[in-house]
């Protein structure tokens, strides 16, 4: 069986490792991740949810998929209200927690702040990244 090892990246604000949480359902969500993969044990429902609210991004890396979309692809934000009720899809089957991005920019969603607050109101662990340069 394959040993992992936290990465010392994934602090809080205060420098502590994320997965020193004191918080019991912290430690049993990152206790699940790491054991179904290795049980090929997928479970009724995902763990965590990877949720793109926008397939829109205000640069053109050259590596990156989006840059190279054409006409056939659509490109929009995500609807608030299917944000709402995926989100209490998961709060009925005990989502961990949720990242609002996956390909594209999702500070320009203009309500994200309003998704976040609505996870964060569940009790969930949220995360983004942004690559807009702040120069
Ligand atoms: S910032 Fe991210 S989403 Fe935007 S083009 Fe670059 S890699 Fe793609």
């Amino acid at each position: 069986m394959v040993k992992t090892t936290p990465i010392p990246l994934y602090n809080n604000l205060s420098g502590k490792s994320l997965f020193e949480s004191s918080s019991p359902r912290f430690r049993e969500y990152r206790r699940l991740w790491e054991e179904r993969p290795k049980s090929f044990e997928p479970g009724e429902f995902p763990l965590f949810l990877d949720l793109e609210v926008t397939n829109r991004c205000n640069l053109k890396c050259s590596f990156c998929a989006t840059t190279y979309f054409g006409p056939e692809v659509r490109r929009g934000f995500i609807e608030l209200e299917l944000v709402k009720k995926i989100l209490r899809e998961g709060r009925d089957n005990n989502l961990y927690g949720v990242k609002f991005n996956d390909r594209g920019e999702p500070l320009l969603h203009p309500d994200l702040a309003e998704f976040v607050a609505y996870a964060k109101d569940m009790g969930w662990w949220t995360s983004t990244s942004t690559p807009t340069p702040t120069c």
